[in-house]
């Protein structure tokens, strides 16, 4: 067998580790093995599964299929494979991931690391193993006498020490006794652009020691200094500008998903549409509308040299405007003037 066809038969490739080879050819024997599968091929994709695994041993073994691994592959499914816990371990690890709403609008990507427990595999959570020797109790009988009617007679029961097979236990050396393994992970996971609070995103399982895992993330998004997103997913920012540069229609930094930029103040206007800078409007989607409301600030007292600064601003300002017959000041001006000079007419006798 080609030692590439063998690799793709068991969907590794050559860099697998000697636990995903053992972990892989286990999985798939559970899943093929004629008695649980009713597919017409599965005897002999059985067959190329075994096959495949033996020649990936032999060449890492260098030499001989390691015996109990080939008894194994022949009279599969493997012990492990045949108990309740078919496959190795598998588990999703839910847990929650912090996104900030930069990272959630561009997508990211994060290296996550954890620990899972789970059920040793070695002693399916029992903590102790099987050995080749004898129960030292019941000297391999798997049953002892105890006396009853008052040393009369003699009861048998099952040996409490081995359960009544007779074997001697051991602690489990692979969990120390404990049942369970903690594994450590590490997995660089990509956020696509969009994501939101309570998105739920799932990650294939992989191996981690001898362990399948699988990670679902919750996402959670941070709240930020000052970008909101509304209940619509409109991305929206208030900002406090200078009173008099907004009235000056001057330009000014605001804040977007992408760093700052520029933006041109205008004096009609308080609000301020930036297209396409926003939230987009669903996973990986386009990018909503960025909208910022500007908040004009006067200062609340002003020294000599800003109210100097002010009433020359009114003088020249009143003056074009009452030069400017069309100009609602210059009319106002004008009829109150002329209302005045009647108001001066010398009293009339009745
Ligand atoms: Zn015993
Ligand atoms: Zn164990």
């Amino acid at each position: 067998m080609e030692t590439q066809a063998a690799y793709a038969e068991l969907g590794l490739h050559p860099g697998a580790t000697d636990a995903q080879l053992k972990a892989s050819w286990r999985r798939l024997v559970a899943a093929w093995h004629p008695d649980r599968n009713a597919a017409a091929d599965a005897g002999s994709r059985m067959q190329s599964i075994n096959k495949a695994y033996q020649h990936i041993r032999q060449l890492r073994d260098g030499g001989e299929p390691d015996a109990d691994d080939n008894e194994a592959a022949e009279a599969a499914p493997a012990p492990e494979a045949a108990s309740a816990e078919p496959e190795a371990p598998h588990k999703t690890h839910v847990r929650t991931v912090h996104l900030s709403l930069e990272d959630a609008i561009l997508g990211c990507t994060r290296t996550l690391h954890g620990h899972v427990t789970h059920t040793c595999s070695a002693c399916v959570g029992k903590g102790q193993r099987v050995l080749a020797k004898a129960c030292a109790t019941c000297h391999g009988s798997g049953a002892v006498h105890k006396p009853a009617l008052f040393g009369w007679m003699w009861n048998q029961e099952e040996c409490a020490d081995c359960g009544g097979d007779g074997r001697l236990r051991g602690p489990c050396d692979v969990c120390a006794g404990s049942g369970e393994q903690t594994v450590a992970y590490r997995r660089r996971v990509r956020f696509p652009s969009g994501v939101r609070e309570g998105h739920v995103l799932s990650v294939p399982a992989a191996n981690h020691g001898d362990m399948e895992l699988g990670l679902e993330l919750q996402v959670h998004i941070d709240s930020h200094p000052f970008f909101t997103l509304d209940g619509e997913g409109v991305l929206r920012c208030e900002m406090p500008v200078n009173g008099y540069a907004w009235m000056a229609g001057r330009w000014v930094e605001v804040p977007t998903p992408d760093g700052l930029q520029q933006m041109r103040l205008n004096r009609d206007a308080l609000v301020y549409r930036l297209g396409g800078q926003g939230f987009p409007a669903a996973p990986r989607g386009p990018r909503g509308d960025y909208m910022v409301r500007v908040v004009p600030v006067f200062p609340t007292q002003m020294d000599a040299a800003q109210e100097a600064l002010l009433d020359q601003l009114i003088a020249s300002s009143s003056k074009a405007a009452e030069a400017d017959k069309t100009q609602a000041m210059g009319q106002w001006k004008r009829s109150m003037k002329r209302w005045n000079t009647s108001q001066k007419r010398p009293a009339r006798d009745e």
